[in-house]
């Protein structure tokens, strides 16, 4: 099964992918991620992405396509990919379909997190990961069950995203209202767009989003 994960930052995709790394055994194929370690690595392409993405834009479409195509080229065919935060923009909505005939996949459900804008910059501002296995908290919504302590690893080290702060926020979203919701009818054409609400509770969400991949 190869699902993408659509909804604009904050509403969720990580959180829901890593439960769905868990129950079904799928990989999750996050291209903020990727660009992340790249950064961090200080690799070609983290040196070009660092500044675009600490202003909140988007990395061009050929680094993310290539950083997709390489991570399916290392998959097993049997393993169902979660695209998070991919595709972002129409040019990679098409790489992508040439990715998955090319890698032999095919897309089953493309599921639409549904959240209302203002929740969205508290749920941002207040997210921080494990700097050890990146589990993801939230100051009020998902705290750790020991306080300090990840409940994954156990780790007290924990760290927070710099462009996770209120302006770079609104600018992602604007990116995300004026580049990504326009490709939804790219795939609704196809029948396989599911609309779920991305505000309730984070167990009902992943409750809904079984519900669509049982369907
Ligand atoms: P995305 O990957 O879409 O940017 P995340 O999964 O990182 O979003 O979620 C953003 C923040 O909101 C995290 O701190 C996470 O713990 C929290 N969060 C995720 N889903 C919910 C939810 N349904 N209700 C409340 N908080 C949530
Ligand atoms: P969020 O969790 O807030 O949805 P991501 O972690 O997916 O954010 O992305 C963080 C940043 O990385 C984006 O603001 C953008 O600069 C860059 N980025 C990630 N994925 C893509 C993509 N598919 N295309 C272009 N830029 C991307
Ligand atoms: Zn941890």
């Amino acid at each position: 099964m190869n699902i993408i994960l659509l909804g604009p930052p904050g509403a969720g995709k990580g959180t829901q992918s890593s439960l769905l790394v868990e129950q079904r055994g799928m990989r999750q194929l996050s291209t903020g991620d990727m660009l992340r370690a790249a950064v961090k690595a200080e690799t070609p392409v983290g040196l070009e992405a660092k500044a675009v993405m600490e202003r909140g834009e988007l990395v061009s479409d050929a680094i993310v396509s290539a950083l997709i195509d390489d991570e399916l080229a290392a998959m097993s065919a049997e393993t169902g990919a979660i695209f998070d935060g991919y595709p972002r923009t129409a040019a990679q909505a098409v790489s992508l379909d040439e990715l998955l005939a090319k890698h032999g996949r095919k897309l089953d459900h493309v599921i639409e997190l549904d959240v209302d804008e203002e929740a969205l910059v508290d749920r941002v501002t207040g997210r921080f990961t494990c700097a050890n296995c990146g589990e993801g908290y939230h100051d009020r919504h998902k705290q750790p069950e020991v306080a300090g302590a990840c409940d994954k690893c156990g780790s007290t080290e924990f760290k927070r995203r710099k462009d996770d702060n209120e302006e770079t926020v609104r600018t992602r979203m604007a990116e995300y209202r004026a580049k990504t919701a326009p490709i939804l009818p790219h795939y609704e054409k196809s029948g396989i767009v599911r609309r779920v609400d991305g505000m309730a509770a984070i167990d009902d969400v992943t409750r809904a989003i079984a519900k669509v991949l049982d369907s």
